[in-house]
């Protein structure tokens, strides 16, 4: 099997089995990556089970390309039930794990169970052992990495670990590789440490054979020329994806100011990424395969954090603690980025429980009593650092806030729950007033809170001309428009699917700009690396069909169109300053695209269910029986 390890590796930590299976079982139909990952998923699960069942499987997927040498081609997904929101949980993350799971031999790994004791997986190409991770337990993700490559004798070893907060079952808690790439979201660390397992340590040596050399070796070129060409690249290599906080904030009033109270900041000043790279920033790194390195690792060397390092972050940790909490310092940003990854947080749902619990106190809901003595104010950077150590610990006020907010508030009740900002119970740090196809494509997102599925990071951002030629909807280029974004966002969708399912990341990909990796290229390199006939046609039906099982997992646990409707905050405050001031997300016409959504998608406009006729077109019978049975078919 080109471009394929060609096994799923089969652990069950209850009965201590550990099997193997062919790939090519699946492989047709969903590809790799998170296609195979879901499939398995939506199989092995049913309706009652939950994400802490021991029953309930985590499943590590690589893409079809990982491996190869394709540029960017590093991703490896991780899905299973997701833990805040009960319904689809699927997480994507770069470094150097996913390839290396692919050299030890395998594509995918799936375990089960749960072990008695904490343990970590030792798979070290044939040789797969199950071994005692109690003296790691407790450790944080970057202590327990350094510990088992010590145990192991090798430093070459790739590891996914979970730090406290996933020990501590924390429904924000993620799985960390390589430092700081993390799997995050959807509480997939708290489902690794419903199983004791700590860390999954992989080594292997196979290379990756793809069936055509020299054509694959063309179109790679091909690539890398085109991903050079592009005149945002530069910038891109310099600053990641950190300066879209910046751009949006500056031009549009598009950030989460004080858990979205506005979207423009008056203090973006203070964080310029331009002091970050020059002052802290001691060099560039990347990922597998990837001559990008778009991420930088940062070291503070004075002031309170001094000695302080870490690798560096996307726009995501600047929109969280920056604008959501209103640090606006480097080394305090730093700080808690650096936490969250030593703890094994997800930012995102870390900061997002931490901004709710702010507005809280800033409304007199919460006082300091409530917030173990903390002063909770807006730019109190000390309170916020001391709550991510109790979120991971549960300690605390942490106890409450680890369930996120969305929990909290229902605890605490009140007016307090108007002022929880997620997406079925998952944190959001996107804003969804100053794009409209954004917030169509965070609502509609089977696995919540997040704009890692369809909602178009182009939008905006593109020129009419390049939007109608490569899109085919013209209005991709004005972002307050709500004409053709329903279009925007399933293609973006079934794309997103086919990129997790091979493994090239989003951020080198028509995801961000249409100069870079597209579909064209994606089929061409597959044909090239697997020898199997593709077209764009059967590419983007193959990432609609696991879009929909993803989907189909949702609806099974009760999802319907209500989940799809964003937080009250979005239709009834408008953007109060800065040069998007006023911008609002209207409600009439939020509805007809979801409406319009709905109908492309084939799915059931009142209840957002799929229809049998789509699923049996999708050749999805199997997934309709069993939402037949469930009384969920549209
Ligand atoms: S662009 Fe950045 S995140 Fe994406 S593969 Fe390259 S280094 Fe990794």
């Amino acid at each position: 099997m080109y471009s394929y390890a060609g096994k799923i590796l089969r652990i069950n930590l209850d009965k201590k089995k550990i099997t193997t299976e062919p790939t090519s079982k699946y492989s047709e139909k969903f590809l790799g990556g998170r296609g195979i990952n879901q499939w398995l998923l939506f199989k092995e699960t049913n309706q009652s089970t939950s994400p802490l069942d021991p029953e309930c499987p985590i499943i590590f997927g690589t893409g079809v390309l990982l491996g190869t040498l394709t540029i960017g081609a590093c991703r490896y997904n991780v899905d299973s039930l997701n833990y805040l929101t009960g319904g689809v949980g699927s997480s994507n993350s770069g470094g150097h794990f996913g390839p290396e799971l692919k050299f030890a031999g395998y594509d995918h790994l799936l375990i089960k169970g749960k072990n008695p004791d904490p343990c970590y997986l030792w798979i070290d190409g044939e040789n797969v052992e199950i071994r005692d991770a109690e003296g790691y337990w407790g450790k944080t993700t970057w202590d327990a990495d350094s510990m088992i490559r010590k145990e192991l004798g090798d430093e070459d070893i790739q590891l996914a670990t979970i730090g406290p907060a996933g020990e501590n079952l924390v429904r924000g808690a993620c799985i960390i590789n390589n430092g700081a790439r993390a799997a995050g979201r959807c509480g997939l660390g708290g489902v690794m440490g419903s199983k004791n397992l700590k860390s999954i340590a992989v080594r292997g040596d196979d290379s990756i054979e793809v069936a055509d050399t020299n054509e694959f070796l063309k179109l790679s070129e091909e690539i890398l020329k085109k991903i050079e060409k592009d005149l945002r690249m530069d910038s891109f290599k310099t600053y990641g994806t950190m300066k879209v906080a910046q751009h949006d904030n500056d031009n549009w009033s598009g950030c989460p100011v004080r858990n979205f109270q506005d979207g423009y900041w008056d203090k973006s000043d203070r964080i310029r990424c331009e002091d970050l790279v020059e002052n802290y920033s001691v060099k560039n790194i990347g990922c597998f395969a990837c001559p990008v390195s778009c991420s930088h690792w940062l070291k503070i060397s004075n002031g309170d954090f001094e000695g302080t390092t870490g690798e560096g972050f996307q726009t995501n940790t600047i929109n969280n603690f920056g604008y959501k909490l209103n640090i606006d310092n480097w080394p305090a940003i730093i700080k808690a980025h650096v936490l969250c990854s030593q703890y094994g947080l997800d930012v995102d749902n870390t900061a997002g429980s931490i901004a709710w619990a702010a507005e809280c106190y800033q409304r007199g809901i919460l006082d300091k009593k409530d917030l173990d003595g903390l002063d909770l104010e807006w730019d109190n950077q000390d309170a916020i650092l001391e709550l991510i150590r109790k979120i991971a610990m549960r300690e605390g006020i942490g106890d409450l806030l680890a369930e996120g907010s969305k929990r909290a508030s229902e605890k605490i009740g009140g007016e307090s729950q108007k002022y929880a900002i997620h997406m079925k119970k998952q944190e959001l740090y996107e804003t969804l007033r100053y794009r409209k196809g954004w917030a169509l494509g965070v609502a509609v997102s089977p696995r919540g809170g997040g704009h890692l599925r369809g909602a178009p990071a182009f939008e905006g951002n593109v020129s009419p001309e390049d939007a109608e030629k490569f899109y085919g909807v013209k209005t991709a280029s004005d972002r307050n428009a709500y004409e053709g974004k329903a279009k925007i966002v399933t293609w973006m969708e079934n794309f997103k699917a086919i990129l997790d399912s091979v493994g090239i990341c989003a951020l080198l990909s028509w995801w961000k700009s249409p100069h870079l990796v597209g579909p064209e290229d994606v089929t061409r390199l597959l044909e090239a690396a697997t020898g199997k006939s593709w077209n764009v046609r059967n590419l983007l039906k193959t990432g609609e069909r696991i879009h929909n099982v993803e989907k189909a997992i949702n609806s099974r646990a009760g999802f319907t169109r209500l989940d799809d409707i964003p937080p009250e905050r979005f239709f009834e405050e408008p953007i109060k300053s800065g040069p998007g001031k006023g911008d609002i997300l209207e409600r009439d016409k939020f509805e007809q695209m979801l409406n319009e959504y709905y109908q492309i998608r084939g799915w059931n406009i009142q209840t957002s269910l799929p229809t049998s006729n789509k699923l049996k077109e999708l050749d999805l019978e199997k997934v309709a029986e069993e939402l037949e049975k469930h009384g969920k078919l549209g």
